[in-house]
């Protein structure tokens, strides 16, 4: 399936170029890896229009309707208490971003594909998990009106070591679709312990200080889409955001694959 056409005067960001890369890259993709959903392996319906590389099965799989989120920090709500602008985890920090955009929650095949998306070996699955968020979240996409895209950096051992940051692969297919340009503005100088198994003020703790903005990019008072698979807590991307808005980003929103089921607590007087 692809993104439907644009609109009639919807936008007018300038995309050729960037769709012209795109499409390189993908056609040499295609010579590469054939017509084969990047997920499962099984050959693709000659009528299925590419470029989004996953078969009817998968993709469905992929995309289960997401609970009632917090519109800021993607918390879930409890049963039964109704969505508000922000939620009371919020209420009681600033957060750096503005809003984060997810395509499904950290779960059964969705999370089974983003721990197979960070293998070198599966970066079109890296890219084609970023078009199905475009797909599916367009509209808020580009009611957020970024000027540019900035993925999560890896520390350099750690992306020596893989070969590849899939981030930056989400980020480039992103960038592609929406018309901005990609910029690696940021970098990472500590090379932290994986935060899974942390508690939130470990987590936070763990990754202060970690992101530098590189000195040749500019960010100032540009609106930035910042791009990551996973958000659990959200300590990686408010720091990532806190280092942005200091080097005088106007604002940053995040754009994430999955989201960690993090329900927002129940206040004590209704238990
Ligand atoms: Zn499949
Ligand atoms: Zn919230």
């Amino acid at each position: 399936m692809i993104a439907p056409k644009d609109k009639q005067g919807e936008e007018e960001r300038p995309r050729k170029p960037t769709k012209r890369l795109s499409a390189i890259g993908l056609q040499l993709a295609d010579l590469v890896f054939g017509r084969r959903c990047a997920m499962c392996s099984v050959d693709l319906p000659e009528t299925q229009v590419l470029p989004l590389r996953l078969c009817h099965g998968c993709e469905s799989q992929l995309c289960l309707p997401l609970p009632p989120l917090c519109p800021k920090c993607g918390s879930r709500y409890p049963q039964g208490q109704t969505p508000a602008e922000d939620c009371s985890r919020c209420r009681k920090r600033k957060l750096p971003f503005r809003e984060m955009v997810c395509l499904g929650m950290y779960d059964g095949k969705l999370r089974e594909a983003i721990l197979k998306a960070k293998h070198a070996r599966n970066q079109p699955l890296a890219a084609a998990l970023a078009e199905l968020l475009y797909n599916k979240r367009r509209e808020k996409l580009l009611s957020l009106e970024c000027d540019l895209v900035v993925p999560i950096p890896m520390h350099w051992r750690r992306r020596w070591l893989r070969g590849v940051n899939h981030t930056e692969t989400q980020a480039a297919e992103l960038g592609a679709r929406l018309g901005l340009p990609v910029k690696h503005a940021l970098r990472r100088v500590i090379a932290t312990e994986p935060q899974g198994g942390l508690s939130a003020s470990a987590r936070r703790k763990n990754i202060r200080g970690a992101f530098r903005k590189r000195f040749r990019f500019k960010v100032k008072d540009a609106r930035i889409l910042l791009v990551d698979d996973i958000v659990t807590t959200g300590a990686t991307c408010t720091e990532a955001a806190r280092s942005l808005r200091r080097a005088g980003a106007a604002s940053v929103d995040i754009a994430v694959i999955s989201r960690a089921d993090r329900p927002i607590p129940v206040p004590r007087n209704r238990l």
